[in-house]
Protein backbone atom coordinates (compact mmCIF):
# COMPACT_ATOMS: atom_id res chain seq x y z
CA UNK A 1 0.00 0.00 0.00
CA UNK A 2 1.12 3.76 -0.64
CA UNK A 3 2.04 5.13 2.79
CA UNK A 4 0.00 7.96 4.06
CA UNK A 5 2.39 10.21 3.90
CA UNK A 6 3.47 9.37 -0.02
CA UNK A 7 -0.72 9.51 -0.85
CA UNK A 8 -0.93 13.15 0.41
CA UNK A 9 2.28 14.24 -0.59
CA UNK A 10 0.15 16.34 -3.52
CA UNK A 11 -2.18 17.97 -1.37
CA UNK A 12 0.99 19.11 0.37
CA UNK A 13 1.89 22.03 1.63
CA UNK A 14 -1.93 22.47 2.36
CA UNK A 15 -2.67 18.96 3.90
CA UNK A 16 0.13 16.93 5.69
CA UNK A 17 0.35 15.38 8.84
CA UNK A 18 2.52 17.04 11.69
CA UNK A 19 3.18 16.48 15.00
CA UNK A 20 0.32 17.83 17.13
CA UNK A 21 0.44 18.81 20.94
CA UNK A 22 0.03 15.70 22.13
CA UNK A 23 3.58 14.82 20.24
CA UNK A 24 1.67 12.62 17.90
CA UNK A 25 1.54 12.98 14.09
CA UNK A 26 -1.72 13.94 12.50
CA UNK A 27 -3.06 15.11 9.75
CA UNK A 28 -3.42 19.04 9.56
CA UNK A 29 -4.95 21.71 7.20
CA UNK A 30 -2.44 24.18 6.64
CA UNK A 31 -1.78 25.28 10.32
CA UNK A 32 -4.88 23.77 12.16
CA UNK A 33 -5.37 20.49 13.31
CA UNK A 34 -8.50 18.42 11.41
CA UNK A 35 -8.67 16.56 15.20
CA UNK A 36 -9.26 19.96 16.38
CA UNK A 37 -12.31 21.34 13.69
CA UNK A 38 -13.70 18.31 14.19
CA UNK A 39 -14.07 18.52 18.15
CA UNK A 40 -15.12 22.34 17.96
CA UNK A 41 -17.29 21.90 14.98
CA UNK A 42 -18.47 18.39 14.40
CA UNK A 43 -18.73 16.06 12.08
CA UNK A 44 -19.27 15.65 9.29
CA UNK A 45 -17.29 18.54 8.24
CA UNK A 46 -15.86 20.19 4.94
CA UNK A 47 -12.55 21.37 5.70
CA UNK A 48 -11.00 23.73 3.00
CA UNK A 49 -7.38 25.44 2.40
CA UNK A 50 -7.31 29.06 1.04
CA UNK A 51 -3.90 29.03 0.40
CA UNK A 52 -4.24 26.03 -2.10
CA UNK A 53 -7.51 27.80 -3.94
CA UNK A 54 -4.99 30.59 -4.25
CA UNK A 55 -2.20 28.96 -5.59
CA UNK A 56 -4.57 26.69 -8.10
CA UNK A 57 -5.49 30.40 -9.44
CA UNK A 58 -1.95 31.31 -9.51
CA UNK A 59 -0.88 28.66 -11.15
CA UNK A 60 -3.75 29.56 -14.09
CA UNK A 61 -2.83 32.89 -14.29
CA UNK A 62 1.24 31.96 -14.62
CA UNK A 63 0.54 29.12 -17.59
CA UNK A 64 -1.94 31.53 -19.30
CA UNK A 65 0.28 34.90 -19.33
CA UNK A 66 0.91 34.61 -23.15
CA UNK A 67 -2.87 35.26 -23.99
CA UNK A 68 -5.18 38.11 -22.69
CA UNK A 69 -7.39 36.27 -20.67
CA UNK A 70 -9.87 35.98 -18.05
CA UNK A 71 -10.34 33.35 -15.56
CA UNK A 72 -14.47 32.67 -14.78
CA UNK A 73 -14.32 30.20 -12.34
CA UNK A 74 -17.50 27.61 -12.41
CA UNK A 75 -19.60 28.33 -9.48
CA UNK A 76 -21.53 25.13 -9.57
CA UNK A 77 -18.43 22.80 -8.44
CA UNK A 78 -18.47 24.86 -5.40
CA UNK A 79 -20.79 27.71 -4.58
CA UNK A 80 -20.33 28.23 -0.83
CA UNK A 81 -19.99 32.49 -0.15
CA UNK A 82 -17.00 32.58 0.95
CA UNK A 83 -15.39 30.59 -1.40
CA UNK A 84 -16.41 32.86 -4.19
CA UNK A 85 -15.75 35.77 -2.06
CA UNK A 86 -12.22 34.57 -1.86
CA UNK A 87 -11.67 33.62 -5.85
CA UNK A 88 -12.77 37.08 -6.80
CA UNK A 89 -10.88 39.08 -4.44
CA UNK A 90 -8.04 37.50 -6.55
CA UNK A 91 -9.15 39.69 -9.45
CA UNK A 92 -11.20 36.26 -10.73
CA UNK A 93 -14.44 36.29 -12.61
CA UNK A 94 -16.99 33.57 -12.90
CA UNK A 95 -19.13 31.06 -14.58
CA UNK A 96 -22.52 30.45 -14.01
CA UNK A 97 -24.99 28.10 -14.79
CA UNK A 98 -28.46 29.41 -13.12
CA UNK A 99 -30.15 32.49 -11.79
CA UNK A 100 -29.21 31.17 -8.59
CA UNK A 101 -26.06 31.30 -8.88
CA UNK A 102 -25.86 34.55 -10.55
CA UNK A 103 -27.28 35.95 -7.36
CA UNK A 104 -24.61 34.54 -5.57
CA UNK A 105 -22.11 36.23 -6.73
CA UNK A 106 -23.42 39.04 -6.76
CA UNK A 107 -23.76 38.48 -3.19
CA UNK A 108 -20.10 37.84 -3.25
CA UNK A 109 -18.88 40.59 -5.57
CA UNK A 110 -21.69 43.13 -6.50
CA UNK A 111 -19.64 44.90 -9.35
CA UNK A 112 -18.47 41.53 -10.65
CA UNK A 113 -20.88 41.69 -13.56
CA UNK A 114 -18.41 42.52 -16.26
CA UNK A 115 -16.63 39.46 -15.71
CA UNK A 116 -19.40 37.27 -15.59
CA UNK A 117 -20.29 34.24 -18.53
CA UNK A 118 -23.44 32.73 -18.56
CA UNK A 119 -23.72 28.75 -19.46
CA UNK A 120 -26.69 26.39 -19.86
CA UNK A 121 -29.22 24.29 -21.64
CA UNK A 122 -31.97 25.35 -19.95
CA UNK A 123 -31.94 28.94 -18.94
CA UNK A 124 -35.63 30.07 -18.40
CA UNK A 125 -36.99 33.69 -19.61
CA UNK A 126 -36.75 34.98 -15.72
CA UNK A 127 -32.88 34.23 -15.81
CA UNK A 128 -31.87 35.71 -19.19
CA UNK A 129 -34.08 38.73 -17.79
CA UNK A 130 -32.00 38.97 -14.75
CA UNK A 131 -28.59 38.19 -16.28
CA UNK A 132 -29.58 41.22 -19.05
CA UNK A 133 -30.62 43.40 -16.46
CA UNK A 134 -26.94 42.75 -14.83
CA UNK A 135 -24.76 43.42 -17.69
CA UNK A 136 -23.21 40.77 -17.88
CA UNK A 137 -19.77 39.92 -20.10
CA UNK A 138 -21.28 37.40 -22.10
CA UNK A 139 -24.06 34.74 -22.65
CA UNK A 140 -23.16 31.28 -24.02
CA UNK A 141 -26.19 30.43 -26.27
CA UNK A 142 -26.95 26.82 -26.51
CA UNK A 143 -29.63 26.16 -29.01
CA UNK A 144 -31.86 28.19 -31.72
CA UNK A 145 -34.48 28.81 -29.67
CA UNK A 146 -32.97 30.08 -26.44
CA UNK A 147 -30.98 32.52 -28.71
CA UNK A 148 -34.28 33.23 -29.95
CA UNK A 149 -36.10 34.39 -26.66
CA UNK A 150 -32.62 35.95 -25.65
CA UNK A 151 -32.82 38.34 -28.72
CA UNK A 152 -36.47 39.39 -27.48
CA UNK A 153 -36.20 39.95 -24.22
CA UNK A 154 -32.88 41.74 -24.80
CA UNK A 155 -35.23 43.88 -27.75
CA UNK A 156 -37.74 44.44 -25.34
CA UNK A 157 -35.65 45.88 -22.47
CA UNK A 158 -33.51 47.76 -24.66
CA UNK A 159 -30.26 45.74 -23.31
CA UNK A 160 -27.77 44.62 -25.87
CA UNK A 161 -26.33 41.12 -24.93
CA UNK A 162 -22.78 39.80 -26.19
CA UNK A 163 -23.35 36.20 -27.36
CA UNK A 164 -21.12 33.56 -28.26
CA UNK A 165 -23.06 30.03 -29.23
CA UNK A 166 -21.68 26.77 -27.15
CA UNK A 167 -20.56 24.43 -30.12
CA UNK A 168 -20.58 20.88 -29.52
CA UNK A 169 -17.35 19.53 -31.26
CA UNK A 170 -18.36 16.13 -31.17
CA UNK A 171 -15.26 15.00 -29.77
CA UNK A 172 -15.18 12.62 -27.10
CA UNK A 173 -13.44 13.54 -23.88
CA UNK A 174 -13.14 10.07 -22.54
CA UNK A 175 -14.13 10.70 -18.85
CA UNK A 176 -17.12 9.11 -17.00
CA UNK A 177 -20.41 9.12 -19.29
CA UNK A 178 -22.57 11.30 -16.80
CA UNK A 179 -19.80 14.25 -17.07
CA UNK A 180 -18.85 13.81 -20.53
CA UNK A 181 -20.68 16.74 -22.79
CA UNK A 182 -18.91 16.99 -26.13
CA UNK A 183 -20.94 14.28 -28.24
CA UNK A 184 -23.33 14.64 -30.58
CA UNK A 185 -25.80 12.56 -28.04
CA UNK A 186 -25.46 14.88 -25.53
CA UNK A 187 -27.76 17.71 -24.71
CA UNK A 188 -24.83 20.26 -24.96
CA UNK A 189 -24.46 22.60 -27.52
CA UNK A 190 -24.60 23.28 -31.06
CA UNK A 191 -22.87 20.87 -34.04
CA UNK A 192 -20.60 23.39 -35.58
CA UNK A 193 -22.95 22.98 -39.10
CA UNK A 194 -25.61 24.60 -37.35
CA UNK A 195 -24.02 27.26 -34.77
CA UNK A 196 -22.47 28.66 -38.76
CA UNK A 197 -26.39 29.35 -39.28
CA UNK A 198 -27.18 30.38 -35.64
CA UNK A 199 -24.22 33.12 -35.96
CA UNK A 200 -25.75 34.74 -39.51
CA UNK A 201 -28.83 34.86 -37.42
CA UNK A 202 -27.93 36.42 -34.57
CA UNK A 203 -26.10 38.99 -36.36
CA UNK A 204 -29.30 40.35 -37.80
CA UNK A 205 -30.99 40.61 -34.49
CA UNK A 206 -30.66 44.56 -33.11
CA UNK A 207 -29.86 43.47 -29.85
CA UNK A 208 -27.49 40.72 -30.04
CA UNK A 209 -23.63 41.35 -30.35
CA UNK A 210 -22.01 38.24 -31.58
CA UNK A 211 -18.61 38.01 -30.07
CA UNK A 212 -17.05 34.63 -28.91
CA UNK A 213 -17.43 30.68 -30.10
CA UNK A 214 -17.58 28.71 -26.63
CA UNK A 215 -17.21 25.27 -25.98
CA UNK A 216 -17.29 22.92 -23.18
CA UNK A 217 -16.98 19.27 -24.01
CA UNK A 218 -16.97 17.39 -20.11
CA UNK A 219 -15.80 17.64 -16.52
CA UNK A 220 -12.36 15.17 -15.10
CA UNK A 221 -10.49 15.19 -18.53
CA UNK A 222 -7.40 14.11 -18.38
CA UNK A 223 -5.95 13.48 -21.63
CA UNK A 224 -5.11 17.01 -22.85
CA UNK A 225 -5.33 15.92 -27.18
CA UNK A 226 -9.26 15.90 -26.70
CA UNK A 227 -8.76 19.71 -25.25
CA UNK A 228 -6.51 20.51 -28.44
CA UNK A 229 -8.92 18.57 -30.47
CA UNK A 230 -12.03 20.55 -29.42
CA UNK A 231 -9.92 24.41 -29.59
CA UNK A 232 -8.61 23.01 -33.23
CA UNK A 233 -12.20 22.79 -34.34
CA UNK A 234 -13.01 25.91 -32.29
CA UNK A 235 -10.50 27.78 -33.77
CA UNK A 236 -11.07 26.86 -37.71
CA UNK A 237 -14.75 28.10 -37.25
CA UNK A 238 -13.78 31.40 -35.47
CA UNK A 239 -11.45 31.93 -38.92
CA UNK A 240 -14.51 31.14 -41.24
CA UNK A 241 -17.20 33.33 -39.05
CA UNK A 242 -14.13 36.13 -39.31
CA UNK A 243 -14.30 35.86 -42.98
CA UNK A 244 -18.26 35.99 -43.05
CA UNK A 245 -17.85 39.73 -41.15
CA UNK A 246 -18.44 38.21 -37.66
CA UNK A 247 -16.43 40.30 -35.57
CA UNK A 248 -15.52 37.66 -32.57
CA UNK A 249 -13.32 38.55 -29.85
CA UNK A 250 -13.91 36.03 -27.42
CA UNK A 251 -13.22 32.05 -27.36
CA UNK A 252 -14.43 30.54 -24.21
CA UNK A 253 -12.44 27.52 -23.71
CA UNK A 254 -14.88 25.92 -20.84
CA UNK A 255 -13.33 24.08 -17.94
CA UNK A 256 -12.82 20.67 -17.46
CA UNK A 257 -9.19 19.89 -16.32
CA UNK A 258 -9.61 17.05 -14.62
CA UNK A 259 -7.37 16.38 -11.00
CA UNK A 260 -5.40 13.70 -9.77
CA UNK A 261 -7.48 11.37 -7.20
CA UNK A 262 -5.41 8.92 -6.69
CA UNK A 263 -2.12 9.48 -5.23
CA UNK A 264 0.82 11.24 -6.39
CA UNK A 265 0.68 11.66 -10.15
CA UNK A 266 2.66 14.98 -11.36
CA UNK A 267 2.56 18.13 -9.72
CA UNK A 268 -0.38 20.84 -10.95
CA UNK A 269 1.79 23.28 -12.09
CA UNK A 270 3.16 21.08 -14.45
CA UNK A 271 -0.47 20.11 -15.27
CA UNK A 272 -1.89 23.01 -15.70
CA UNK A 273 0.81 24.19 -18.25
CA UNK A 274 0.15 21.05 -19.88
CA UNK A 275 -3.13 21.55 -20.42
CA UNK A 276 -2.31 25.64 -21.62
CA UNK A 277 -0.18 23.89 -23.93
CA UNK A 278 -3.12 22.18 -25.17
CA UNK A 279 -5.81 25.00 -25.35
CA UNK A 280 -3.15 27.56 -26.63
CA UNK A 281 -1.47 25.94 -29.70
CA UNK A 282 -4.47 25.51 -31.69
CA UNK A 283 -5.22 29.07 -31.01
CA UNK A 284 -2.13 30.59 -31.91
CA UNK A 285 -1.93 33.58 -34.06
CA UNK A 286 -6.06 33.95 -33.78
CA UNK A 287 -5.70 37.49 -31.57
CA UNK A 288 -8.73 36.40 -29.10
CA UNK A 289 -9.55 37.05 -25.91
CA UNK A 290 -9.55 33.45 -23.88
CA UNK A 291 -12.36 32.38 -21.59
CA UNK A 292 -11.60 29.97 -19.71
CA UNK A 293 -14.52 27.97 -16.56
CA UNK A 294 -12.01 26.07 -14.28
CA UNK A 295 -14.11 24.33 -11.44
CA UNK A 296 -12.39 21.14 -10.39
CA UNK A 297 -9.27 21.99 -10.66
CA UNK A 298 -9.43 24.97 -8.14
CA UNK A 299 -11.54 23.50 -6.00
CA UNK A 300 -11.18 19.70 -6.11
CA UNK A 301 -7.94 19.27 -3.76
CA UNK A 302 -8.32 22.06 -1.84
CA UNK A 303 -11.39 20.40 0.14
CA UNK A 304 -11.27 17.21 2.68
CA UNK A 305 -14.88 15.93 4.38
CA UNK A 306 -13.97 14.64 8.10
CA UNK A 307 -15.83 11.85 9.15
CA UNK A 308 -16.26 9.88 12.62
CA UNK A 309 -16.15 6.14 12.74
CA UNK A 310 -19.42 5.06 14.33
CA UNK A 311 -19.60 1.60 13.96
CA UNK A 312 -17.25 -1.08 13.17
CA UNK A 313 -18.86 -4.10 11.57
CA UNK A 314 -18.29 -7.58 10.24
CA UNK A 315 -21.41 -9.52 7.89
CA UNK A 316 -19.24 -12.88 7.98
CA UNK A 317 -16.13 -11.69 6.27
CA UNK A 318 -16.84 -8.73 4.58
CA UNK A 319 -15.73 -5.71 6.96
CA UNK A 320 -17.04 -2.36 6.98
CA UNK A 321 -16.88 0.78 8.78
CA UNK A 322 -19.84 3.18 9.13
CA UNK A 323 -19.25 6.34 9.58
CA UNK A 324 -20.77 9.98 10.20
CA UNK A 325 -21.29 11.00 6.84
CA UNK A 326 -23.37 9.89 4.04
CA UNK A 327 -24.04 9.91 0.21
CA UNK A 328 -26.38 12.70 1.15
CA UNK A 329 -22.95 14.72 2.36
CA UNK A 330 -21.28 13.35 -0.72
CA UNK A 331 -22.54 11.91 -3.52
CA UNK A 332 -19.66 11.22 -6.03
CA UNK A 333 -18.69 7.73 -5.09
CA UNK A 334 -22.71 6.64 -5.30
CA UNK A 335 -23.74 9.08 -8.51
CA UNK A 336 -20.48 8.38 -10.44
CA UNK A 337 -18.51 5.35 -8.89
CA UNK A 338 -15.81 8.46 -8.17
CA UNK A 339 -12.87 6.77 -6.30
CA UNK A 340 -11.87 9.50 -2.94
CA UNK A 341 -8.62 8.72 -1.05
CA UNK A 342 -9.51 8.22 2.15
CA UNK A 343 -7.09 8.94 5.35
CA UNK A 344 -6.94 8.55 9.53
CA UNK A 345 -6.49 11.83 10.80
CA UNK A 346 -4.59 10.28 13.68
CA UNK A 347 -1.44 7.55 12.71
CA UNK A 348 -2.26 4.96 15.21
CA UNK A 349 -1.03 1.61 14.25
CA UNK A 350 0.42 0.55 10.75
CA UNK A 351 -1.43 -2.62 10.64
CA UNK A 352 -3.99 -2.55 7.60
CA UNK A 353 -7.72 -4.21 6.91
CA UNK A 354 -9.27 -4.25 3.66
CA UNK A 355 -12.59 -2.63 4.51
CA UNK A 356 -15.67 -1.06 3.06
CA UNK A 357 -16.56 2.68 4.30
CA UNK A 358 -20.04 3.26 4.16
CA UNK A 359 -22.37 6.05 5.45
CA UNK A 360 -25.33 5.39 7.62
CA UNK A 361 -28.19 6.21 4.75
CA UNK A 362 -30.91 3.11 3.95
CA UNK A 363 -28.89 2.49 0.42
CA UNK A 364 -26.53 -0.23 -0.80
CA UNK A 365 -24.94 2.66 -2.88
CA UNK A 366 -24.80 4.71 0.32
CA UNK A 367 -20.58 4.30 0.07
CA UNK A 368 -17.64 5.72 -0.21
CA UNK A 369 -15.10 2.82 -0.80
CA UNK A 370 -14.71 -0.98 -0.74
CA UNK A 371 -12.76 -3.41 -0.44
CA UNK A 372 -10.45 -0.57 0.62
CA UNK A 373 -6.72 -1.18 2.31
CA UNK A 374 -6.78 1.33 4.92
CA UNK A 375 -5.05 1.70 8.19
CA UNK A 376 -6.86 -0.32 11.22
CA UNK A 377 -8.60 2.45 13.05
CA UNK A 378 -11.39 1.96 15.85
CA UNK A 379 -14.87 3.08 16.55
CA UNK A 380 -14.75 7.27 17.55
CA UNK A 381 -11.58 7.68 15.12
CA UNK A 382 -11.65 10.32 12.70
CA UNK A 383 -11.14 9.93 8.87
CA UNK A 384 -11.07 12.46 5.78
CA UNK A 385 -12.03 11.67 2.27
CA UNK A 386 -9.95 13.85 0.60
CA UNK A 387 -10.49 15.38 -2.71
CA UNK A 388 -13.75 16.84 -2.21
CA UNK A 389 -14.08 20.70 -2.68
CA UNK A 390 -15.26 20.37 -6.02
CA UNK A 391 -18.91 18.60 -6.37
CA UNK A 392 -18.62 17.92 -2.68
CA UNK A 393 -21.19 20.28 -0.63
CA UNK A 394 -22.96 21.54 -3.79
CA UNK A 395 -24.50 17.98 -4.54
CA UNK A 396 -25.78 17.59 -0.56
CA UNK A 397 -29.07 17.32 0.51
CA UNK A 398 -31.33 16.30 3.28
CA UNK A 399 -32.08 12.63 2.02
CA UNK A 400 -33.10 10.76 5.16
CA UNK A 401 -33.63 14.10 6.95
CA UNK A 402 -29.70 14.65 7.56
CA UNK A 403 -28.93 18.12 7.90
CA UNK A 404 -26.44 19.38 5.58
CA UNK A 405 -22.69 19.25 6.60
CA UNK A 406 -21.19 22.30 8.31
CA UNK A 407 -17.97 24.07 6.04
CA UNK A 408 -14.99 25.31 7.43
CA UNK A 409 -12.12 27.65 5.65
CA UNK A 410 -8.84 27.49 6.72
CA UNK A 411 -6.44 30.18 6.36
CA UNK A 412 -3.12 30.30 7.62
CA UNK A 413 -3.67 29.40 11.37
CA UNK A 414 -7.05 31.32 11.18
CA UNK A 415 -10.32 28.56 10.45
CA UNK A 416 -13.47 29.76 9.65
CA UNK A 417 -17.02 28.81 9.63
CA UNK A 418 -18.22 29.42 6.25
CA UNK A 419 -21.51 27.65 6.57
CA UNK A 420 -22.86 26.56 9.53
CA UNK A 421 -24.40 22.78 10.16
CA UNK A 422 -28.21 22.72 9.20
CA UNK A 423 -30.50 22.30 12.17
CA UNK A 424 -33.71 20.35 11.69
CA UNK A 425 -35.47 23.87 12.40
CA UNK A 426 -34.00 24.71 9.18
CA UNK A 427 -35.14 21.72 7.37
CA UNK A 428 -38.40 22.00 8.53
CA UNK A 429 -39.32 25.47 7.80
CA UNK A 430 -40.08 25.08 4.50
CA UNK A 431 -42.61 22.74 4.79
CA UNK A 432 -46.89 23.38 5.72
CA UNK A 433 -48.10 20.62 8.05
C1 LIG B 1 -19.36 22.34 -15.10
C2 LIG B 1 -18.89 23.32 -16.09
C3 LIG B 1 -17.60 23.87 -16.00
C4 LIG B 1 -16.60 23.44 -14.95
O1 LIG B 1 -16.14 22.14 -15.17
P1 LIG B 1 -14.92 21.56 -14.31
O2 LIG B 1 -14.77 20.17 -14.81
O3 LIG B 1 -15.31 21.62 -12.89
O4 LIG B 1 -13.73 22.41 -14.60
C5 LIG B 1 -17.25 24.84 -16.91
N1 LIG B 1 -18.11 25.25 -17.88
C6 LIG B 1 -19.35 24.73 -18.01
C7 LIG B 1 -20.23 25.22 -19.09
C8 LIG B 1 -19.78 23.75 -17.12
O5 LIG B 1 -21.00 23.24 -17.25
Amino acid sequence: MKGERESLALRRPSFAYRAARSGKSELFCEAVALESLAARHGTPLYVYSAAMIRARLDAFARAFRPIPHTLCYSVKANSTLAILRLVAGEGVGFDVVSGGELQRVFRASPKGAGKVVFSGVGKTAAELEFALRSGILLFNAESASELKLLSATAARLKKRAAIAIRVNPDVSAKTHPYISTGLHQHKFGVPIPEARTLYALAAQQPYLTVAGVSVHIGSQITNMGTFQEALGRVADLVRRLRRQGHDIRYVDAGGGLGISYEGAQGNFEEQIAAYARAVLTPLRGLNVHLLLEPGRAIVGAAGVLLARVLYRKTNRRKRFLIVDAGMNDLLRPSLYSAYHEIVSVRRKSHETEITDVVGPICETGDFFARDRKLPLVDEGDLLAILDVGAYGSVLGSNYNTRGRAAEVLVDGTRAKVIRRRESFEDQMRMENP
